[in-house]
């Protein structure tokens, strides 16, 4: 049997990014990967500020950037205006690609085509018929974890997306379109990539039935009329129902911990930073436990607004337009562009 001192499952963000870290270890890592390729998922692309503390990629990665963002709702409307860009869009695909070229050492691999099909407490299977053993075992595997699976917690807190990725000649802006009337406790958005933009929408599991939200989402297209060009729609479930990171020797990283923000979506950068801290973890490094930190805080403070909402029954729609008309005060603003740094 092959033995490595970390095995990383899935090569999304947070699995890669945590490979990376590990390289100057020395520490044999293998990361595995059930795709053909690396980078492809459905996703919006959208990246804030925050994601340059960690990666300055070249520019073929970043599509997009703006320095505004329309917010709307049923009946009102705001733009939020910042003399600095502080929202971008990114190739997925493409960013994918990049994170895994960075991977050099030759004590790390990546092996693509590899379903990790069974979990045991020192050594995992692969396409059914491998055995791979290890020391430390990272499920960064998304949301749908077959780790989180094997270490039974539970995953309740899901947001369901609807997608379409449109090709496009004409130039959009970001737009979040919060339409408690369609999107129940979540929202429909518009992010401009260049030559195509992604359009979808997402709610908070159990706020109406996944036919119902599709039925409301075409509505809306057909209200705001956005063309999807003859693109597929496409839907994959995020997971925001975090239960810690650490269990012994296994750990959970992005969306397979629950990092992803239940208010927004953004998962990106947390899977990034808890890639990032889970490799430090690892290599015994203090700073660890800050960074982890400041996400689980970051991503509290969200849930507690999100939370708000989901309890304000009636009053939804009161709470969305004083949230909108609070976007006018120039102390909001500020506090929410510094939440994009
Ligand atoms: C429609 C939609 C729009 C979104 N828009 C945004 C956005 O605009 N901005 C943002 O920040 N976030 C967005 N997100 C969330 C973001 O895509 C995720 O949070 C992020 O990709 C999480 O990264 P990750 O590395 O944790 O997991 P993933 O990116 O999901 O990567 C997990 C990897 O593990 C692999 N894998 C899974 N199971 C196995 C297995 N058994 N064996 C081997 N490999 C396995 C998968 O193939 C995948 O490559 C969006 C999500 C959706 C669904």
């Amino acid at each position: 049997m092959e033995l490595f001192d970390v095995v990383i499952v899935g090569a999304g963000p947070a699995g890669l990014r945590c490979a990376e870290m590990l390289q100057p270890s020395g520490l044999s890592v293998l990361i595995l990967e059930k795709n053909g390729a690396i980078g492809a998922k459905i996703c919006a692309g959208g990246i804030t500020r925050k994601f340059f503390n960690i990666y300055d990629p070249p520019q073929e990665i970043l599509e997009f950037k703006s320095n505004q963002t329309l917010v709307t709702s049923d009946n009102s409307e705001f733009l939020i205006q910042n003399t600095e860009p502080f929202i971008y869009t990114l190739n997925r695909k493409a960013f994918g690609q990049w994170q895994a070229a960075r991977i050099t050492a030759s004590s790390v691999q990546i092996r693509t085509g590899m379903l990790v099909t069974q979990i045991g407490k020192q050594a995992i299977e692969v396409n059914r018929n491998h055995k791979i053993g290890f020391r430390y075992l990272v499920g960064a595997d998304g949301p749908n974890s077959i780790v989180r699976r094997y270490l039974k917690l539970p995953s309740r807190k899901r947001i369901i997306t609807l997608q379409y990725t449109v090709p496009s000649e004409n130039e959009k802006k970001f737009e979040v379109h919060i339409k408690k009337r369609l999107f129940g406790v979540g929202y429909g958005w518009v992010f401009p990539h260049g030559s195509y933009f992604t359009v979808g929408c997402g709610m908070s599991a159990g706020s109406m039935t996944p036919g119902q939200l599709k039925k409301n989402f075409h509505q809306w297209l057909i209200e705001t009329e956005i063309k999807t060009n003859g693109a597929r729609i496409e839907s994959f479930p995020i997971l925001y129902d975090y239960q810690g990171y650490q269990f012994g020797n296994f750990y959970l990283a992005g969306e397979a911990a629950g990092f992803t923000s239940g208010l927004t979506g953004e998962g990106i950068y947390p899977a990034l930073a808890s890639g990032t801290a889970i490799a430090q973890h690892i290599l015994n490094n203090k700073s660890a436990k800050e960074q982890i930190d400041e996400v689980i805080q970051h991503k509290k403070t969200q849930e507690r607004y999100l939370s708000l909402f989901q309890h304000a029954g009636f009053l939804g729609n009161t709470l969305i337009r004083a949230t909108i008309s609070l976007l006018h005060t120039d102390s909001i603003k500020k506090y929410i562009l510094k939440g994009f740094s």
